[in-house]
């Protein structure tokens, strides 16, 4: 399928709202460090305008290895989300009870570590970046999050589902594989052929905020808020 990536400016502020969080995330003492990789699992998420980014900061030679590591590690049983974050601001909202997941570290590593390195680390989507914790999670089994944290960072994946509301959402290497096919073109946005294990992105209806951090996170929210207006997709 031939597609030519457009000037974006939805790519261009997802890269602003990557720094924003990056930025946001700085403030508080995690203990992730290079080569520390154990969440680093064919279990991350990704939203359709995160692949296209992806392809489109990184040249050909960077884009082959990654369909050579894709082919190497093969169909793995992989983590599918049944709803997106806004998705489950709307089933709250509704008084609905979430659909229980399955999730499990076990079915293997991200194809893309290469050492304890990530080979795609600048351009790695938001569910790769929200991966932090204070203890070394191999000490302790699990990561640890500072609830002020596990806050701003689902207000940032509520955003970035914004960003690319009517897109897909589904698990990063199912959404990879399909990169620059007529299932996703080049620009993130799906086709005819609906690429197995994803749902639709959707606006945000609310943000999940506790009201113990709404002072705290009101000039976040008030800039991811002017970005996105920046990119002419109003909020509801
Ligand atoms: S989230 Fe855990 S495994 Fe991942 S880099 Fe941080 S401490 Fe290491
Ligand atoms: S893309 Fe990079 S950061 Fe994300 S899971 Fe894979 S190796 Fe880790």
């Amino acid at each position: 399928m031939t597609c030519i990536a457009k000037s974006n400016h939805a790519m261009n502020t997802l890269g602003e709202i990557y720094a924003m969080f990056d930025t946001a995330m700085a403030a508080f003492p995690f203990a992730c460090a290079k080569q520390c990789a154990d969440c680093c699992t064919c279990n991350v998420t990704a939203t359709g305008l995160e692949i296209a980014y992806i392809h489109d900061r990184l040249d050909g030679f960077a884009r082959d290895d990654i369909r050579v590591r894709l082919d190497r590690a093969g169909q793995t049983r992989r983590y599918r989300p049944f709803q997106t974050t806004n998705g489950f601001a709307l089933a709250c909202m509704a008084g609905r009870d979430a659909d229980e997941e399955e999730n499990d570290p076990s079915w293997g590593i991200c194809p893309l570590l290469d050492n304890g390195i990530c080979t795609i680390y600048p351009v790695r989507p938001l569910g790769c970046r929200v991966m932090m914790s204070t203890t070394p999670c191999r000490q302790t089994g699990q990561a640890d999050m500072p609830f002020l944290a596990l806050t701003i960072t689902t207000v940032f994946m509520q955003f970035v589902e914004h960003l690319d509301a009517g897109g897909v959402y589904g698990n990063f290497l199912d959404l990879l594989e399909h990169a620059g096919t007529d299932a996703l073109d080049c620009n993130g946005v799906p086709g005819r052929d609906k690429i197995p294990g994803t749902v639709k992105n959707l606006k945000i209806p609310a943000l999940m905020i506790p009201p113990g951090h709404v002072g705290k996170t009101r000039n976040l929210v008030q800039s991811l808020g002017a970005l996105i207006r920046k990119n002419d997709r109003p909020l509801t």
